[in-house]
């Protein structure tokens, strides 16, 4: 072992363990040791950690603990930089790579009882998961889970219909299951849980009811935005979802919306689920797009030619639910017509309604913007195009300058002269002081987040 590695380890061995005084349990054993020390000299240490996701969230939240601990166990400043890429050593009953656990049960992993979980597709998993910017983060934490239950915990995906969501945890369901078919995995709808409470009490099967929900390894649940103004089954949810997560068993939620967002959520469970990792979807890119139909011809028994490809994954953005639609609905047109392929102009015959329906969602204007905005801020719309400058108007306009840029076609100098005859500068500084806001400040990201979504829903 060279100096340079024993040096992390004893360094690291120090840290730890002040950071284990100084942190609760699940804390630390979620964060820190799962860390891997790599290499230290004298003026830094080098940490190895999972992956980029893991790396942002362990900086955003616990980088000031972290460098303090290490400056007290080196006694002086010791930064430290982030290598993804390391699990710590497995625990026994060595744990197969990530690639032999991703292999469908071929090849390297021991062959298992397959099949997917209850109440699962065996269709979705990871392999058939396609990933691009917008959902990264969400598949690399689903991974995690999937993987060492427990680490991100609870686990909540949120974004809006047709964006992967129930194909992401269900991925998970199967493949805690491949990776150790002993597991008890539950998934379920939040309205199958509901359903499922109403029975017990009607056949007063209570117990069943909860030993089927609370005795698990990993408990999955789809939609809890459902569980908003429903009182009773709230009570039950958070008695079911303390006594898992006090066990240290997995439980992972999506849902459309934030859990602040969720109206009649009460606030126990809001703080509840935003105790763990909370991760967004959000509409595929169209490289993500392309991909995913060159992914799905196949499920779908149709084979286009890259230029009808390019055409539909231009022309459909909004959900992948959508794009998956328009190609079956090619598919289905295929097959009756015997086997004829698609041009692009077919495509655009076929799929009329629909693509109507996507350049109709698409349209935001510089209009809608402003008064959503105003209506957001409480303040009137004249103030936001005026050319008055109260501070209380300033963020409001510059928002609604941000999004006219980024939601709408208009160029800088239109974007300008919408909003009172302002020149394109000032349209360039608004966007750069929101991007800056947004990376700084919780509260202005999750503000314009909210009114982006109200703009495209
Ligand atoms: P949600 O639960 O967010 O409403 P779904 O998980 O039901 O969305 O996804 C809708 C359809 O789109 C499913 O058939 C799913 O397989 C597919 N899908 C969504 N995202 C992806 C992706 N990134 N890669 C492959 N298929 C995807
Ligand atoms: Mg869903």
């Amino acid at each position: 072992m060279s100096a340079g590695v024993s040096h992390a380890r004893n360094l690291w061995g120090e840290a730890c363990k002040i950071l284990e005084g100084r942190l609760c349990r699940t804390a630390y054993e979620q964060w820190f040791e799962c860390i891997v020390p790599l290499s230290a000299d004298e003026g830094s240490i080098s940490l190895g950690v999972s992956d980029d996701f893991f790396a942002q969230w362990l900086t955003d939240n616990y980088g000031d603990v972290l460098s303090e601990a290490l400056a007290e166990a080196a006694g002086r400043e010791t930064p430290f930089s982030l290598e993804t890429g390391h699990s710590p050593a497995p625990k026994e009953g060595a744990q197969a790579s990530e690639e032999d656990a991703l292999d469908d049960g071929v090849g390297g992993a021991p062959c298992k009882a397959a099949g997917p979980a209850r109440n699962c597709h065996g269709r979705y998993t990871f392999k058939n998961f396609v990933v691009g910017e917008e959902n990264r983060y969400a598949y690399s934490a689903a991974m995690t889970a999937a993987q060492s239950p427990g680490v991100f915990n609870p686990l909540y995906i949120y974004g809006s219909t047709g964006m992967g969501k129930t194909h992401l945890i269900q991925a998970v369901a199967n493949q805690a299951l491949q990776n150790d078919p002993g597991a008890t995995v539950e998934y379920v709808t939040c309205e199958e849980f509901l359903n499922s409470y109403v029975d017990s009490l009607k056949n007063k099967t209570h117990y069943e009811f909860r030993s089927r929900f609370r005795k698990v390894d990993l408990l999955l649940i789809d939609d809890v935005h459902q569980l908003g103004n429903k009182a009773a089954l709230q009570e039950e949810f958070f008695n079911t979802f303390n006594t898992i997560y006090n066990l240290n068993k997995q439980i992972i939620m999506t849902s459309d919306k934030q859990p602040s967002e969720i109206k009649g959520l009460e606030l126990r469970l809001v703080s509840r689920f935003e105790s763990g990792v909370i991760t967004q979807i959000t509409q595929p890119s169209y490289e993500t797009r392309l991909a995913i139909l060159r992914l799905k011809q196949e499920d779908h028994l149709i084979k286009l030619g890259e230029e009808t490809i390019s055409f539909i994954a231009a022309r459909v953005c909004s959900s992948v639910r959508h794009l998956e639609g328009a190609l079956m609905r090619l598919a289905a047109y295929s097959s009756a017509m015997g086997g004829v392929s698609i041009t692009v102009s077919t495509a655009e015959r076929i799929l009329g309604d629909l693509l109507d329906k996507e350049a109709e969602s698409r349209k935001v204007s510089i209009e809608s913007i402003q008064r959503t905005v105003s209506e957001h801020f409480g303040i009137h719309i004249h103030d936001i195009i005026g050319s008055k400058r109260p501070r209380n108007i300033a963020e409001p306009r510059m928002i609604a300058m941000y999004l006219s840029r980024k939601l709408t076609n208009h160029s800088l100098p239109e974007i300008g002269m919408a909003f009172g005859g302002r020149n394109h500068a000032t349209v360039i500084h608004a966007v750069k002081q929101i991007e800056g806001a947004c990376a700084e400040d919780e509260g202005v990201k999750r503000t314009v987040a909210a009114i982006k979504r109200q703009l495209q829903a």
